[in-house]
């Protein structure tokens, strides 16, 4: 069986592992953690970046550092990981829906402004597959309202918005090593901030709502509680692994690209007899390969082609289940008009294997997928 993912080591995880055991130094923000530190700043031109337990924590992170309150809204697709919804859900926040792009599966920006009422205290975006929001007009939007964003760059390592990086552009930007992500530790994230204002109490709330840092820093003679917080910080085990996967990062994504790459030179030949559509990368982005995706016909089409494929030999999934019809959803969050493409592309959408290491077997997909759609 082809998987669908398959966690790429570069080989050089064990020996930083080895090294941190050798430093003795096993909690959070040793020396590895600075090393991801600095590789996300100079990666990213982030203000500050603070390495995580997942991306879910750093959207958490964000909905504490944004002081959201019961009742307020924040603007976020429903096309999305739960965490999106959840981390703002926590601090009782109402999500208020808005439907996708029709090319991207990226919030439709053009719905976003008759979502905003006097409770808005957000907009969350979320980069799907890696692929850039239209950014400039959500900020705009923002702006002309008094609104921070927040950008679920979960998918969004190594790519690029206009040439800036993802998760950079908005107030708050979250990002995720995932094994199921292009740079990986298991599991971890990070929150960046694009400027200084929320760097000092970021650090603050990922250290139990202490002063630690400062401490550790020599900046105060001892630490306290000094606002709410929890622990968001992962161990140096997790962090020398991510160093050796952040060291081979362009590898990483100039692999993954090669066989996206092939796969929509493969898919076009489809996509021109109207049998799926493939992805759309706007000018201004430039991608990461994070995922390649095919849209089919509709939801029977999708069921045949994942069980032919499956008969194959290759796993092929499909995702998400919109949050707006979930059942969390109904109950606490708020759809802002139709869902009409979010309804339809998340039924329609299946993702095929992509991973550093299937470039041998990339034929075999394809093959695969040639059988079964000349079946549908
Ligand atoms: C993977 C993902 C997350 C969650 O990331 P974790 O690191 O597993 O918490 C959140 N949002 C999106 C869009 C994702 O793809």
């Amino acid at each position: 069986m082809i998987p669908f993912n398959k966690p790429y080591m570069t080989g050089r995880e064990l020996s930083h592992i080895a090294q941190a055991h050798a430093n003795g130094h096993l909690s959070g923000d040793g020396p590895y953690t600075k090393q991801c530190h600095k590789w996300l700043r100079e990666n990213t031109r982030a203000s500050a970046a603070l390495l995580t337990h997942s991306c879910t924590a750093a959207l958490e992170m964000s909905a504490l550092l944004l002081d959201l309150q019961p009742g307020d809204e924040v603007i976020l697709p429903s096309y999305t990981f739960v965490s999106t919804a959840n981390a703002f859900a926590l601090r009782g926040a109402v999500p208020v829906f808005v439907d996708i792009r029709e090319d991207t599966l990226n919030i439709d920006e053009r719905l976003v402004e008759s979502a905003i009422t006097p409770r808005t205290k957000a907009i969350c975006v979320v980069h799907y597959a890696g692929v850039a929001c239209e950014m400039d007009l959500i900020l705009d939007i923002a702006a002309r309202h008094g609104l921070k964003v927040v950008e679920d760059a979960a998918q969004g390592i190594m790519s690029t918005y206009k040439g800036k990086p993802l998760g950079t552009i908005g107030d708050l930007g979250t990002l995720s090593f995932h094994e199921t992500k292009n740079i990986i530790a298991g599991e971890a994230g990070a929150l960046l901030c694009r400027d200084n204002d929320f760097a000092e109490r970021a650090e603050i709330i990922r250290e139990k709502g202490t002063n630690r840092s400062r401490f550790f820093r020599g900046q105060v003679d001892k630490y306290t509680w000094v606002d709410i917080g929890s622990s968001y910080l992962p161990g140096e085990i997790t962090a020398a692994f991510l160093a050796a996967q952040m060291e081979a990062a362009g590898e990483i994504t100039r692999r993954r690209l090669d066989i996206w790459n092939r796969y929509h030179a493969w898919a076009e030949r489809y996509e021109d007899r109207s049998i799926v559509r493939r992805p759309i990368i706007p000018e201004a982005c430039e991608h990461n390969a994070h995922m390649y995706y095919l849209l089919l016909p509709d939801q029977q089409a999708r069921a045949r082609f994942i069980a032919g494929m499956r008969e194959a030999g290759v796993q092929t999934v499909f995702h998400y289940v919109p949050l707006h019809s979930a059942p969390e959803g109904l109950r606490i969050g708020h759809a802002h008009g139709t869902m009409t493409v979010t309804d339809s592309h998340s039924e329609r959408l299946v993702r095929l294997p992509l991973w550093v290491g299937l470039e041998d077997q990339v034929d075999v997909v394809m093959n695969a997928a040639d059988e079964v759609l000349a079946g549908l």
